[in-house]
Parts: C-alpha cells; structure tokens; sequence
C-alpha cells in the first residue's frame, strides 16, 4: 500500500469547512487504499502565540473531531505530533539544507507575518514549512491530501527531499500532494476571494463543524453572492455563488450541473435555504460523535499513544538512517 501522511494544526476550537472539504475528508476515504498517517500538528500551533491550556484542550478537540468524521484508528495511525521527537530532530537537519531566501519566498509566511507584524513574527512561523517537510519526509509519504494553499510548502518539502538524497544518499521518498480539484480550496462566505481560514477569517466568514448549527445556517442565509440574479458556477464573475454550489455538491455528491439544472430559474434564496438545511443534518451526527469522544478523555489519550507508538516505529528508523547519512555518529 501507499503511504500518506498529512497534518492539522489545532489552532481553533473547531475544524471548519474548508479543512473537512479540502483535507479531511481525503484523509478518511485514504484510510482504506492507503498505509495512512495522521498528526495533530501542535508543534505547528505555537508558531503564532498560544495559550497552553487552551492549546491542550484544542488539541483533544482536534483529534476527537478527526475519530467523529470517520478516521478509525484500526485503518490508520492518528496521533499528536509533539508526542514524536523525531519532527523536531528531522526538522534541525532539514533547516540546515534550506536556504534563508527560499524559506522566505513562502506565501503563507509572507501572509501571516506581514499580519503579525515584525515583532510578534517568531522564527518558528518562518521556519513552519521546514519543520512540515519533517512531518512527510518521515513517514517516506508517497502522497499529501492537503488543499491548495499547501502546495508550495510541497514543493519546498520535494525541494529538500532530493537536496538531502543527492547530497548524502537515497534517504527520503519524494511525497507528491494529493489536491482534489474540486474542493481544494473553500473560500470565506464574507470574502470569497479569499480562503476560508482559522487564523484569517472573520465569524461569519466561516462555518465551524461544532459551532450552533442555528448559526451555520444564518451563516450560509447571509452569506456574499453576486450581482444578478441566476444560478451560475462561474468563479470569475460569481465567486460567492460558486463556492455556496462547491460546497453543496461535495456535501450531498452530487455534480454542479445537476444542481444548475435543479436550480434553473430559482434564485440565491432557494439554494441558500436548501444548503442551510443540508449542512445542518451534516455536523449534526459528527457534533453528537465529537462529544461522545470527549466526554472520555482517558480513552482518548488511550488512543493518541497507541498512534504515537505506531508512528514512532516508522519515524525512528527514518531519522536514524537521516542522521547517519548526514554523518552524525552513531551512539555506540
Ligand atoms: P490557519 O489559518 O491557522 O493556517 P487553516 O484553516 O489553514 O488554519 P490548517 O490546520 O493550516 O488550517 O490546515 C489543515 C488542512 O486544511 C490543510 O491541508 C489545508 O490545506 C486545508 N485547508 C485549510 N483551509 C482550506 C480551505 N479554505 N479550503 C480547502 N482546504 C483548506
Ligand atoms: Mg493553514
């Protein structure tokens, strides 16, 4: 079987659509054709400032909320990546192969530090993706289910992976992302030119899988759409309406033509109403699971490092055959 690997960071009290969508639900239908790893990246969730309590209570959400969409920790490895030292070792070494220029040429640094500020921009945030490219490189990951905004944090991950192989031998599997076309990038309900976003989005911009569903429906009643007045997939033109029809279609598996067609000659209130009522019976059963996992917090952890060991049995003999080849010595 195929390898994959791929990451959450929990750094919000919920996933939101665009993770389910663009990431998450790849991850589940790769359980069963892939040898499939899964982390809750915390190492990744104190790049921008952080509580510890909360990011200890984030954390269990994430990996609960992971469990109620359908990952089983029978068909794959889930586990908290800060529970596995090798990231943090593997991501020394690959730091040290990375150009400062080619670090900063990353959008999403860019991105999330001209927000930040200079000050408050840590040396962690900068070196994130270096840090990512450890999580794949690993695992020897033949493939990444990401959305779109992790591409070129890929591409620096295949960049490093063939460095590290010419300079000191065969040592890493070159990943390839896995990016559904059709999902890949969910954009923000108030601002559909931009990505859905924990950390960049406003409330009512996005939908959180364990908020109200009362609110997730008002959320999509009140969301942007267009100027006219008919029901067109056009991302061009018709960004907001495109991605309220995106989202319908994945949700309920049905192809964009047929809801044109369904919803020829009726407009944006009608599909709106329709999706609201869609979504609603959608987090429903996974807020119902979600809590479930968290009222046993002890099974839980239970499960966590049943996944950590799993993880540790793969990322172990990788960093040991890394840190030989890059000419470490080894413990005798
Ligand atoms: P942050 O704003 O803190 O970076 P995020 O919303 O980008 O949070 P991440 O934990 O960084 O969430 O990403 C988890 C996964 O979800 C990644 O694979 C990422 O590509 C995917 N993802 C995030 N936002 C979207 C989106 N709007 N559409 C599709 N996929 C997304
Ligand atoms: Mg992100």
């Amino acid at each position: 079987r195929p390898r994959v690997l791929s990451g959450i960071q929990p750094t919000a009290d919920s996933f939101h659509l665009g993770n389910y969508l663009g990431a998450v639900r790849n991850w589940v239908a790769m359980q069963h054709t892939h040898d499939a790893f899964y982390c809750v990246v915390d190492l990744h969730a104190i790049t921008m400032g952080h509580d510890p309590k909360i990011l200890r209570n984030r954390s269990r959400i994430s990996a609960a909320q992971l469990l109620a969409v359908g990952l089983d920790p029978e068909q794959c490895t889930l586990f908290v990546q800060s529970h596995v030292p090798e990231h943090a070792q593997l991501g020394w070494v690959l730091s040290c192969i990375t150009g400062f220029g080619e670090a900063g040429r990353m959008v999403q640094f860019k991105d999330k530090a001209s927000k930040a500020g200079q000050d408050s921009t840590t040396v962690g945030l900068f070196s994130y993706p270096i840090l990512q490219a450890a999580d794949i490189l690993l695992y020897q990951a033949d493939q990444v289910p990401v959305g779109e905004d992790q591409r070129q944090h890929l591409e620096l991950t295949r960049d490093l992976a063939q460095r590290f192989n010419t300079r000191f031998g065969k040592t890493f599997t070159m990943p390839s992302p896995y990016i559904v076309k059709d999902t890949a990038k969910i954009f923000d309900l108030q601002d559909p030119t931009i990505k859905m976003s924990k950390s960049a989005s406003s409330p009512n911009g996005i939908i959180e899988l364990l908020e109200d569903p009362a609110r997730s429906a008002k959320k999509i009643k009140s969301a942007v759409t267009d100027t006219g007045r008919d029901i067109l997939y056009d991302e061009e033109n018709k960004p907001g309406v495109s991605n309220l029809l995106t989202i319908y279609a994945a949700l309920t598996n049905r192809a964009i033509d047929e809801l044109l067609e369904a919803y020829e000659g009726r407009g944006y209130g009608d599909l709106k109403k329709d999706l609201a009522e869609v979504l609603v019976e959608f987090v429903k059963p996974i807020q119902e699971r979600t809590k479930l996992y968290l009222d046993d917090p002890a099974q839980l952890d239970k499960v966590l490092a049943v996944g950590a060991e799993k993880a540790r049995a793969v990322s172990a003999v990788t960093l040991a055959r890394a840190y030989r080849n890059v000419g470490f010595l080894s413990p005798a």
